[in-house]
């Protein structure tokens, strides 16, 4: 059980008010607040938001920041980043990880669905940092039939192994992608997570090509075969979904699966840009953000990833009502929560305690006229000055605990990558 904390005369919403956290949860939201033996924030030049949700990430990937530069999905992929991928272990995945971890914290996100290997040792990472995760085990053969055995045994013990994580981490299946993973494969991770009512995580009609593939190898867009082997369902994260016409739109509504938009990752690589919020939306589907791995998208940074969600949106459609603020903060806070199925992403009563506070008192803020406004499009992430996951205070005053001592071994450790 952690210390209660108030946090007092703190603007959210557009008011001023206090609120109490109780062990993991929010306990009450109002106005004049006392608390004996509580631990107090001044609130006093600072706002709230719920901590940010990045809903796609491969953590450890903090690593290879910078190794691919200017070139397409496919190329660096294959020849960049799956050779430098064979050379991981626990201890580059473990501090690639907490790297990871310290610029969520730095840039207000709580809450995470990673993608990676060395599973245990990115939960022990996690778990040190004290944010939420969503970890997979991640199935990817390149349809090597030799490899099924090993990593059916491998899933299995990853999930025994999982019983002991602990609250904050939460095991998952990832199935890699539709083109690099064995029909045979797909459907056993997927059989895998219904038996044991876990979400599965996995890229979808990232590249125009990945589509034109399919339907030559198939007959069916990726998200149609996926269909015909019965793995999608409310259960299912889809990262990307950047080429789906309305066929598929509508299998992934009547199917309830969840989608993510990854805009930075997308421009960089080269994918697309025209991910169709306003189709997902209208069709009932919950839409949510996220930055893919620091290999493409160089940064975690969730207020970047809206900011440019929005301008894209508003520029390809030539909208300027495209993706509005309000619609953009539920994107990357309230529906991440509801994607994972975690009472997390909004500020209320019972809520878990997974907040982000601002410092509001500089330039970036000044007039607050509109506070959303100002966060999302005049501000960057150095306006995020303590961040609360889980009832604990891991960051305040942009202070993080072992920061250096992170740092330090990552410049140390990725030279043993390239
Ligand atoms: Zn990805």
């Amino acid at each position: 059980m952690g210390n209660n904390i108030l946090i007092k005369d703190i603007l959210f919403n557009n008011s001023k008010c206090d609120i109490l956290l109780k062990d993991n949860k929010i306990e009450k939201i109002s106005q004049s607040l006392q608390c004996s033996g509580c631990e107090v924030i001044d609130g006093r030049g600072k706002a709230i938001i719920p901590g940010f949700i990045n809903m796609h990430t491969h953590a450890a990937m903090t690593l290879m920041r910078g190794v691919g530069e200017d070139m397409e999905l496919k190329d660096w992929l294959y020849n960049k980043i799956w050779p430098i991928e064979q050379k991981l272990d626990d201890e580059l995945v473990y501090w690639g990880t907490k790297l990871a971890c310290l610029e969520m914290l730095k840039t207000g996100t709580t809450f995470f669905n990673d993608q990676y290997w060395n599973l245990e040792a990115a939960v022990r990472a996690v778990s040190e940092m004290g944010l939420r995760s969503i970890q997979p085990y991640v199935i990817l053969d390149l349809g090597d039939k030799s490899k099924f055995e090993t990593i059916k045994k491998e899933c299995s013990l990853a999930w025994e192994n999982s019983k002991k994580w602990g609250s904050l981490n939460t095991f998952a299946i990832g199935i890699h992608a539709p083109y690099s993973v064995s029909e045979e494969m797909i459907v056993w991770g997927s059989n895998f997570a219904k038996e044991r009512n876990l979400l599965v995580h996995l890229h979808l009609s990232e590249t125009e090509s990945e589509n034109q593939d399919s339907i030559a190898i198939h007959g069916l867009t990726p998200t149609a075969y996926l269909d015909k082997l019965g793995v999608l369902g409310p259960n299912v994260i889809a990262a990307h979904c950047l080429w789906i016409d309305n066929n598929d739109m509508a299998i992934l509504a009547k199917r309830g699966v969840k989608v993510v938009h990854n805009i930075n990752s997308n421009l960089k690589i080269a994918s697309g840009y025209k991910f169709r919020y306003n189709e997902f939306r209208d069709s009932g589907i919950v839409v949510t953000l996220g930055t893919d791995g620091c290999a493409s998208s160089n940064n975690l940074d969730m207020l970047e990833a809206m900011k440019t969600s929005a301008l894209v949106q508003k520029g390809w459609r030539r909208d300027a009502t495209a993706l509005p603020i309000n619609e953009l903060m539920d994107l990357s806070t309230k529906n991440g929560g509801v994607a994972l199925g975690v009472n997390t992403g909004v500020i209320k009563e019972g809520a878990l305690a997974d907040l982000t506070i601002i410092d509001i008192d500089n330039y970036a803020f000044t007039p607050n006229i509109n506070f959303y406004a100002n966060l999302i499009y005049s501000a960057n992430s150095s306006c995020v000055n303590t961040v609360i996951c889980d009832g604990k205070i891991l960051m305040r005053e942009r202070v993080v605990k072992g920061e250096d001592e992170i740092i330090e071994n990552v410049n140390r450790l990725f030279k043993k990558l390239l």
